[in-house]
């Protein structure tokens, strides 16, 4: 990063931002690729790309561009949001074709479905490429877009061994991030046609969203793509190794066949999520309780294999303690 050569990016000519953006969208097999500050900004772009006020975009209930962007799709884009509830992260083509509304001048045009993969709060489910084909050939026959909230795609590209190429074929447009299992400080991209990232641009100078010399961030992306993608499967093994021993804890119901990527959740049935998390915290762990019976846990690329153990032991203690 401090070696990193920097222009000024509003102007398009930081030399490094344009390296990584080419170098992505050539991964992806897409056009085009912007990289914006954040991904909820790249997800907030993407609405506004594909969407006018007063139109409607379909996602599941518990996704992070409805739930965890502060309202941003109202506040943006005006849009307003049909939620489908469905466990594994993915409704079903059915479902997405059932909330597409008719053609009625009593209601709002469905415009865009918004996915997620790995999807967060389904405990970072994979969404395969032949689900996200359906859908999409569902969108393309009635006339919407599709956009992925791909924050943790890299995951999903690693646990299946599918080339990224293939998940971005089955959208519009797509963003990633650098800034978490990738272990970037900052950075998201956003990824699709070349016309659609010209005018991203402009959406993106509107956000403030337009930053100057950030080759500085680029080159720590750049850096990340080389040498932090392919570990990601060792976050998927330690993430394994939890989940099979958490599902041996008293107190705690996890079903590792559901723990594809980096991400556990354990289930606690006395409801005591929030006492577990003080009182692993007190022992040096952090996990995040997600609801009274829910507690997430997250590998990436600063937990090791001790660190497993470590986990581990504090939460035998905690679940053994509060069990008497
Ligand atoms: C983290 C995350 C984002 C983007 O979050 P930022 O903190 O804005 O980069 C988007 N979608 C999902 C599912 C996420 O987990």
């Amino acid at each position: 990063m401090a070696e990193a050569q920097v222009g000024d990016d509003v102007f398009g000519d930081d030399p490094t931002v344009n390296r990584l953006q080419l170098e992505v969208a050539t991964r992806c097999g897409m056009e085009a690729a912007l990289f914006v500050p954040s991904g909820t900004m790249g997800n907030q772009i993407a609405v506004k790309l594909h969407t006018q006020p007063g139109e409607e975009l379909i996602c599941e209930e518990r996704s992070h561009v409805w739930v965890n962007e502060a309202g941003g799709l109202g506040l943006i884009s005006g849009v307003q949001t049909k939620t489908l509830a469905a466990p594994e992260g993915v409704p079903s083509v059915a479902a997405f074709e059932a909330a597409i509304r008719d053609e009625d001048v009593h209601h709002p045009r469905s415009a865009l479905i918004v996915l997620e993969n790995t999807h967060n709060y389904a405990g970072g489910r994979v969404i395969p490429v032949a689900t996200m084909a359906a859908i999409r050939a569902l969108a393309l026959r009635r006339g919407l877009k599709v956009h992925l909230d791909g924050a943790r795609l890299w995951n999903a590209v690693v646990a299946t061994r599918t080339p990224i190429a293939q998940f971005a074929a089955q959208v519009d447009t797509l963003t990633f991030c650098f800034s978490k299992g990738l272990g970037c400080p900052a950075g998201s991209m956003l990824v699709g046609t070349r016309e659609a990232m010209a005018r991203a641009r402009r959406i993106r100078k509107a956000l403030g969203g337009g930053m100057r010399q950030v080759g500085i961030l680029a080159a720590a992306a750049e850096f990340a793509l080389e040498r932090n993608v392919e570990r990601l499967a060792d976050d998927h093994a330690r993430a394994q190794r939890l989940a099979r021993a958490f599902a041996e804890l008293p107190g705690c119901r996890v079903d590792p066949a559901t723990v594809e990527t980096n991400i556990v959740f354990v289930e606690r049935a006395a409801n005591d999520a929030v006492a577990v998390e003080k009182a692993l915290a007190a022992e040096g762990v952090r996990a995040i309780a997600l609801a009274a019976d829910r507690l997430r846990f997250v590998t990436h690329l600063d937990v090791g294999d001790g660190d497993i153990e470590r986990a581990l032991a504090a939460m035998a203690k905690v679940t053994g303690a509060r069990m008497g």
